[in-house]
């Protein structure tokens, strides 16, 4: 079937939709737009608001107003609203993810997980509401009491990409709230929707105007975010380029940034590992969202004794991945973002060929936007296929004689953001997994996420942790009260006192 064929069997239309600014629906000021096209169907889907600095002013001038209540609510009432939308996404969980699915080009299936984990977030957020508290010293002794207590960081700006588009936002905003900030959200400009479908929650759930403002637009809109002095912080997810550029402009102002990059993550897989789930974790971290993810398993390290079988099972595995219509509930694996993207992938498996590593299996791209799962073997720690960020289904292994060999090219990118060990051997499964270098290690699985488990990056991975209770240390600003208990004795100045003068 052509992408003009299916997109007509699916009934799929442009939908306009408009920005939210202190709780109204908004065009952009210079009413410029922009359209999304769904990159599996090639229609286009959306048309949005393009976004420039006078927009983010007004956003961030309506978080700032709402920012004086809102930061005074207590922990209960921001708990209701935060599971009152959790309850929202999940009521709505159809046509969210159909949106997500169409706009995104990800699997229906793979999108209504998404909706529910995103609703997930927002309920384990509302739960750390509660918790938003401090320390108290008792033992500084007897004419000292102090507490420490966390405050709002006030603003926050959070900048999010195209390939979780709900559930990165659901990362951030609702810890954002629960420890009392507002927000401006800009969503990437090639997945507004669901963050746009997300506000008409909030406000349906009762969130002040104002609290959380949504703006639509690219790099300018993004730019506009980074730099306003109105924003106190930044929480970024995107690539490791935008990032570094972004804490850099942050930086001039001193705010406070999270960053979460990117990653070129290692598996390694030992010759005693039970091989075949193993085998299904490589496929899975692999192909999953078409490799667009940044805890994509991009490179296997396996031991050089059963290499070559694991590679062919590999290989065979992922004859059975189906690539295809998003919309179509059997598909594992739909399209690629955009041209551009698929352009990016097809240069790095021409290097990778150039460079001497043999193509297992795959290496082409299909009709429209799509790409198959391609596993490269033969290839080498210096070779750019080892190194890079793809971001598509390209899969690098190497392989090792040693754990430490092992370790050193897990270790071996400029990147740290997760890894993980693949053995039956207790001893060696942990001591490899202390010796990774990344943020999350993943022992035996792969990829599993948990509202309760802080997320992040070493290296050139990012900047600061997300979810866990430590996201209320991320989104707040801790301040140290200190009383005087009884008269305070002792004078810095030796000099008679004011009553006997
Ligand atoms: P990107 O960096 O191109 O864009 C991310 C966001 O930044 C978008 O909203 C974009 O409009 C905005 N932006 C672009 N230029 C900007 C600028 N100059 N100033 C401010 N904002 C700007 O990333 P992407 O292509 O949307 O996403 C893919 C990248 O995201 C990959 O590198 C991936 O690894 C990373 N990622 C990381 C995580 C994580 O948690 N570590 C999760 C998902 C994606």
């Amino acid at each position: 079937m052509s992408t003009t064929e299916q997109s007509n069997v699916h009934g799929l239309e442009l939908v306009e939709r408009q920005m939210l600014i202190d709780g109204a629906q908004v065009p952009s000021r210079s009413a410029e737009t922009f359209v999304r096209e769904a990159p599996a169907y090639g229609v286009p889907v959306g048309r949005f608001p393009e976004a420039d600095a006078e927009d983010v002013d007004l956003a961030v001038r309506a978080a700032r107003a709402a920012w004086a209540e809102w930061r005074q609510t207590d922990g209960a009432t921001r708990a209701k609203l935060l599971t009152a939308v959790a309850d929202l996404i999940r009521r709505n969980v159809d046509e969210i993810s159909r949106t997500e699915c169409v706009e995104a080009g990800k699997p229906i299936r793979q999108s209504r997980d998404e909706v529910l984990s995103s609703a997930g977030l927002w309920e384990y957020a509302a739960s750390l509401a509660r918790h938003n508290y401090g320390d108290a010293h008792n033992a500084l002794g007897s004419d000292t009491l102090a507490m420490v207590v966390r405050e709002p960081a006030g603003v926050v700006g959070i900048i999010t990409p195209w390939n979780f588009p709900l559930l990165i936002v659901s990362q951030k905003l609702p810890f954002a709230l629960a420890s009392g900030n507002t927000a401006v959200v800009k969503p990437s400009e090639h997945t507004p929707s669901t963050t746009l479908q997300l506000g008409a929650l909030l406000a349906e759930a009762g969130l002040p105007d104002g609290v959380v403002n949504i703006v639509t637009g690219a790099a300018r809109a993004g730019a506009a975010i980074t730099e306003h002095p109105g924003i106190d912080m930044l929480s970024f997810t995107g690539s490791t380029r935008v990032g570094r550029a972004l804490a850099g402009k942050a930086g001039e102002q001193l705010k406070k940034v999270e960053l979460e990059l990117g990653g070129k993550n290692a598996q390694v897989v030992f010759a005693d590992a039970d091989l075949d789930a193993a085998v299904d974790a490589a496929v899975f971290g692999a192909y999953f969202n078409v490799g667009q993810c940044c805890n994509s398993g991009s490179r296997i390290i396996v031991e050089a004794a059963i290499a070559d079988e694991f590679a062919h099972r590999v290989a065979k595995r992922a004859e059975h991945v189906v690539v295809g219509d998003p919309l179509d509930e059997r598909t594992d694996v739909g399209a690629i973002v955009n041209t551009g993207q698929l352009e990016v992938i097809e240069s790095y498996v021409r290097q990778g060929r150039e460079a001497g590593a043999n193509v297992l299996s795959g290496g082409n791209r299909r009709d429209g936007l799509f790409f198959d799962p391609t596993i490269f073997t033969g290839v080498t720690e210096q070779m750019t296929i080892a190194q890079e960020e793809i971001f598509g289904p390209v899969l690098s292994i190497l392989t090792f004689q040693t754990a430490e060999e092992a370790v050193s090219l897990a270790n071996g990118t400029s990147y740290g953001l997760s890894a993980g060990v693949w053995s039956s051997d207790v001893d060696t499964a942990l001591s490899v997994a202390r010796d990774l270098r990344a943020g999350t290690v993943w022992v035996n699985r792969w990829m599993d996420g948990y509202p309760e488990l802080p997320f992040g990056g070493f290296a050139a991975s990012g900047l600061g942790r997300e979810l866990g209770r430590q996201a209320l240390d991320a989104f707040s600003e801790l301040k140290t009260i200190q009383l005087q208990v009884g008269a305070r004795t002792g004078r810095w100045v030796d000099a008679p006192d004011d009553v006997s003068r």
